[in-house]
């Protein structure tokens, strides 16, 4: 058997970052984490770090400041996985990547590049609303730097993280169910997938070595959790044995509501108009040059959206 890629993950003590080193670590591949002298006296973080480490991790020392650090951690590795901040209400680095794109060609021994995507296919956002649409405008301009600098890829369309859509019933602005009310998004009809962080991560990682995803996006969506607000609802009133009160927002009521915030909660209320309101993940077949995750890996178990809420009751 072909011997498994050794992994540099970037952003490892993330929220999505964590996990994919989990995952590394539980696929086998030697696994090194890119330790940034940036994050000082930071106990948290320093700490994660350490319990990577004794979980069989290597950290390694480096800087986006300092271009030969990374060129050094790269050439540890076959591969590089990102997943660098990208949420503009707690901190967005997308194009703090291009450092690494340079930093990758440079060394020239990488086979694959995972850039920090996770989310809506930015490619398929070019119409998008701002200000939310500079999340897929800088992910759009790291793939450019990296098909130019021709850097082997693969790009995760990762749908909604489960915490933030199924945490709050899909409600922007809350991540615990309420046992009492939900607003829907219009009728609430319009269909969007929900997948467990750890699943994301489960997943990207095993791309990494597939040459079935060479070069291309992988959509994650799974089939049990293609859903609507109000499918998700009642998942919920199921679990909990009661029905919720209802209320509805308009559409024209929801864009009006967007103008009123500050731009950071701009950018992720445009990111949920395009998801409950148009229904931008679900509404295209993934056509040919695309895969999706699920069908390449039918031997993961993913979590369904009902078992994923159970944590809340
Ligand atoms: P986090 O906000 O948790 O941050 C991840 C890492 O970014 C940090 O741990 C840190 O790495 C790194 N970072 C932050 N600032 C800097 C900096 N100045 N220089 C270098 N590194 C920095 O990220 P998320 O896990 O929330 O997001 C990861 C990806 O997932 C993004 O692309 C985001 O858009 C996407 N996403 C998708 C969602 C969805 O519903 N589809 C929801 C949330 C995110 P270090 O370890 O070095 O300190």
């Amino acid at each position: 058997m072909a011997l498994k890629s050794k992994v540099l993950i970037v952003g490892g003590t993330g929220y999505l970052g964590k996990r994919l080193v989990k995952a590394s670590l539980a696929q086998g591949h030697e696994t090194y984490v890119l330790h940034r002298k940036e994050i000082g006296v930071d106990i948290e973080k320093v700490q994660m770090l350490l319990s990577f480490k004794q979980q069989g991790a290597h950290l390694v020392a480096g800087s986006f400041n300092d271009h030969q650090s990374l060129v050094n951690a790269v050439k540890l590795v076959d591969v590089v996985v990102c997943a660098i901040s990208g949420v503009h209400i707690r901190s967005h680095q997308i194009l703090l990547q291009l450092k690494l794109v340079d930093a990758i060609k440079e060394a020239g021994n990488v086979k694959r590049f995972l850039p920090s995507e996770f989310g809506t296919d930015p490619a398929r956002m070019e119409n998008a609303m701002e200000p939310g649409r500079v999340t897929f405008d800088e992910k759009m301009v790291v793939r450019r730097a990296i098909e130019e600098a021709g850097i082997p890829f693969t790009y995760v369309s990762a749908n909604c993280f489960a915490g933030y859509f199924l945490g709050g019933l899909c409600q922007p602005g809350f991540i615990l169910p309420s046992r009492e009310h939900v607003c829907l998004h219009g009728d609430g009809n319009q269909k969007a997938i929900y997948v467990d962080e750890d699943d994301i991560a489960t997943y990207s990682i095993k791309t990494i070595d597939d040459p079935r995803t060479l070069n291309k996006t992988v959509y994650i969506r799974p089939a049990k959790n293609i859903l609507s607000q109000r499918e998700v609802v009642e998942i919920w009133e199921k679990l909990i044995g009661k029905e919720l009160l209802k209320s509805s927002i308009s559409e024209q009521e929801f864009l009006a509501k967007i103008k009123e915030q500050d731009y950071a909660e701009q950018v992720g209320l445009t990111h949920y108009y395009h998801v409950c309101y148009e229904g931008c993940l679900a509404n295209f077949e993934i056509g040919d040059g695309a895969e999706e995750a699920s069908a390449l890996y039918p031997q993961v178990h993913y979590t369904t959206v009902e078992d994923y809420m159970k944590r809340y009751l």
